[in-house]
C-alpha cells in the first residue's frame, strides 16, 4: 500500500496533461511502493527534493522532461544531485532533445533517457523504470524495519560487515554508536559490531559465515557431484555459470566474499557492451546473480576453495565447507588489491586504510578530505565517485601522467573536476592514528621533501596480483601466480599432459581445468573480456565433457 514514508518518484513537466499521463502510468506501475511527486518546473522539483532530503525522506528517482521554462531538464537533474545524490535520474523528452539528454548522460548527470510518447508504457517506460529502480533499491537502507547493524564507523569488523552485506546486496541500516544516543542503548553490555535481526537476534561480532547464514545465503553444496565447478564469482566465474548451466549442466560456483568480484566494487562500469550511460558494478552483480540462479546455478558464499586434488577424470575442491568434487574445473578467481608498502598502513586497514572503492564508505566521507592513491581507471573512477560526497579528493599519482595509465574520458573529468586535486610523481609514505586513520605522510618523489596531512579516508588502487597459491602444483603458473592456459603453456609445462590432443584455448596444464578472466596469463584485465572467456570457456567444457 502507498505510504507516505515510501521513497519517492519525483516528476517534472511543464505540460499538465504530460505530467498528468506520466503520474498516472508510473502510479499504475509503483504507487504500491513509492510514493509519486508531481512537479510542474524543474525550481519545484529541485525544491521538492530539498524538501525530502531534509526531512531524511528517501528519493528514488527523478524523471524530468528537458524543455522547460525557467531552468531546463539537465540543470535540474544536476541540482536534485545535490540533495539526493543517490537518486536515479532520468530524462523524458522530445526526440529533439536527445542530443541534451546524451550530453547529460555523458556528463553523468543523467542515468538515461526515455523518449516521448512513451506507448506502451510496458515497452517503452516500464523495462527502464525497473531496472533504474532496482538498481536504486540495492542500495536503499530502509530507516526502520530490516536487518540492524550496530557498531562504531571506524571499526575494521564493523568495515567487514558492511562491506559483505553491501556486496551481497542485503538491505541493512547502519547505527553508529558514536553518534546515536540509540544505537548506544542498544549495544550495551554486547561485543561490537552487533546485528539485530528484524525477529531481534542479537548476533555479537559475528563473521561474515555466521551473518550468511542469518541472512539466508546458502553455503551448502545440494549435490556431492558436479559437471561444472566454478572458484569466483566475479564476471569470468557468473559468465561462465549462466552459459554452464542454461546448456544443461549441473552448475556451481563457489564465491569466497560475494558474487560480482572486483567489479562489484566499481561505481560505474561505461564500457561494457550494451549499457550506453554505464552501469555499477552493484547492478551488474546484481543481473549476473538473478540471471545464474534462473538456470539453477548453485551459488555458495561465502566459501572458499582452499585446495583441489585431481582424481583420474575427477577434481575435488577442499573448501571452508567442506570437498565438492566435479568433472570440469573454472578457475575464475581474478586478482586482489596490492597492499600500500607505508608504514602503518596494516594496522589502519578497515579503519581508515580502504582498498578498492569500498563504497559502503561513500557516505561516511561526506565534508572530509578524501585521498585515492592510483592511477588506473579504477582509482579515476573512485575519486569522481567520492567527490560526490566528500569536500575534496586528492589522487596521489607515483608516476608523472594519469594519462599513461587512465582512459582519456576519466583523465578528461578528473581535470574538469572542481574538487579533485591530482599530486603526480607524489607517493604516500606513512599512515598514522590511534583509533582510526588521522594523518598521512605523502612525499614528492622528485624533491624527497615529505609533510604529514590530516585525513581519515584514504583509498588505495596501486595494482593487483591473482591469489592462486592454494592450487599448488596442480596446474602451470607464471612467476607472479597468474594460470597459464593453451598456446601460453611451455612445453615443460605439459610434461605430465595424458592427452593426445593439445590443451584448449583456455585449458590448464590439467586437462578438464580452465581458466577464464584477470587470474590468466596475459589477461586482458576488463569486464568484456572475463565475461568473453568465462562464456567462451565454456564451449570446451562441452568438449573435455564428451570426452569422458
Ligand atoms: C574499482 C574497479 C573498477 C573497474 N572498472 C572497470 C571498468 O569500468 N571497465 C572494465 O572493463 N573493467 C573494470 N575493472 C576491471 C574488472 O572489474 C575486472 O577486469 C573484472 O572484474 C575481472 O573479472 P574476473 O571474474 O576475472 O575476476 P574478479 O572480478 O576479480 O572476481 C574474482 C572473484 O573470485 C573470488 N575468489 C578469489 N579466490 C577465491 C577462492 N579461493 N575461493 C572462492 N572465491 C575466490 C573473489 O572473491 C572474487 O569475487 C574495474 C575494477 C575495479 C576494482
Amino acid at each position: 500500500m502507498a505510504d507516505a514514508r515510501n521513497p519517492a518518484i519525483v516528476l517534472v513537466d511543464d505540460e499538465p496533461d504530460v505530467l498528468r499521463a506520466i503520474a498516472r502510468d508510473v502510479r499504475r506501475r509503483y504507487g504500491d511502493e513509492y510514493r509519486v511527486i508531481r512537479t510542474g518546473s524543474g525550481e519545484e522539483a529541485v525544491d521538492t527534493v530539498r524538501q525530502l532530503a531534509e526531512r531524511g525522506d528517501a528519493v528514488a528517482l527523478v524523471l524530468s522532461d528537458q524543455r522547460m521554462p525557467g531552468i531546463g531538464g539537465v540543470e535540474t537533474l544536476k541540482r536534485v544531485q545535490e540533495h539526493a545524490p543517490r537518486a536515479k535520474r532520468a530524462m523524458l523528452t522530445a526526440y529533439a532533445d536527445t542530443d541534451a539528454a546524451i550530453g547529460a548522460i555523458n556528463d553523468g548527470r543523467a542515468d538515461y533517457y526515455l523518449l516521448k510518447p512513451w506507448d506502451p508504457p510496458e515497452d517503452a517506460l516500464y523495462p527502464v523504470l525497473d531496472d533504474l529502480l532496482a538498481d536504486w533499491r540495492a542500495g536503499y537502507r530502509p530507516g526502520y524495519g530490516g536487518l540492524r547493524l550496530v557498531g562504531d564507523r571506524w571499526s575494521a569488523a564493523g568495515h567487514r560487515l558492511r562491506d559483505f552485506l553491501s556486496r551481497n546486496q542485503i538491505p541493512y541500516t547502519f547505527l553508529d554508536v558514536e553518534r546515536d544516543e540509540s544505537a548506544r542503548q542498544l549495544a550495551e553490555g554486547a561485543e561490537l559490531p552487533l546485528v539485530i535481526t528484524p525477529e531481534g537476534e542479537r548476533l555479537e561480532a559475528p563473521a561474515n559465515a555466521d551473518l550468511a547464514s542469518i541472512v539466508g545465503l546458502r553455503q551448502q553444496p545440494e549435490r556431492e557431484f558436479y559437471d561444472l565447478a566454478i572458484v569466483g564469482g566475479g564476471p569470468a566465474g557468473l559468465a561462465s555459470a549462466v552459459y554452464g548451466a542454461s546448456e544443461g549442466l549441473k552448475t556451481v560456483l563457489v564465491e569466497r566474499e560475494a558474487p560480482g568480484g572486483q567489479a562489484g566494487t566499481s561505481s560505474r562500469i561505461e564500457n561494457y557492451l550494451g549499457f550506453p550511460s554505464g552501469l555499477s558494478g552493484a547492478d551488474l552483480a546484481r543481473r549476473g546473480v538473478s540471471q545464474a540462479r534462473r538456470f539453477g546455478v548453485e551459488i555458495l558464499a561465502p566459501v572458499e576453495v582452499e585446495g583441489v586434488r585431481v582424481d583420474g577424470p575427477y577434481k575435488i575442491l577442499q573448501t571452508t565447507n567442506g570437498e565438492i568434487a566435479c568433472h570440469a574445473l573454472m578457475l575464475s578467481t581474478g586478482v586482489d588489491w596490492r597492499k600500500l608498502p607505508a608504514e602503518g598502513a596494516e594496522a589502519l586497514e578497515g579503519r581508515g586504510v580502504y582498498y578498492g572503492a569500498a563504497m559502503t564508505e561513500a557516505m561516511g566521507c561526506t565534508d572530509e578530505h578524501v585521498f585515492v592513491v592510483g592511477a588506473g581507471n579504477s582509482a579515476g573512477q573512485a575519486a569522481l565517485h567520492f567527490a560526490d560526497y566528500a569536500a575534496s579528493v586528492t589522487m596521489l599519482v607515483r608516476g608523472g601522467s594519469l594519462a599513461a595509465s587512465m582512459s582519456q574520458y576519466l583523465v578528461d573529468r578528473i581535470e574538469a573536476h572542481e574538487r579533485i586535486e591530482v599530486c603526480l610523481r607524489h607517493e604516500v609514505t606513512g599512515c598514522g592514528g590511534a583509533e582510526h586513520l588521522e594523518t598521512i605522510t605523502v612525499q614528492d618523489r622528485d624533491s624527497g621533501a615529505s609533510r604529514e596531512i590530516e585525513t581519515h579516508y584514504l583509498f588505495v588502487f596501486i595494482g593487483a596480483r591473482p591469489q592462486t597459491d592454494w592450487l599448488g602444483g596442480v596446474v602451470a603458473r607464471d612467476e607472479r601466480g597468474f594460470v597459464r592456459t593453451g598456446p601460453d603453456l611451455r612445453p615443460e609445462d605439459l610434461d605430465g599432459w595424458p592427452l593426445e590432443r593439445d590443451p584448449f584455448l583456455l585449458e590448464t596444464s590439467a586437462p578438464g581445468v580452465f581458466v577464464a578472466g584477470d587470474v590468466r596469463h596475459e589477461s586482458v584485465k576488463r569486464v568484456a573480456s572475463a565475461v568473453g572467456e568465462g562464456s567462451v570457456a565454456v564451449a570446451f567444457v562441452h568438449q573435455h565433457l564428451a570426452s569422458l
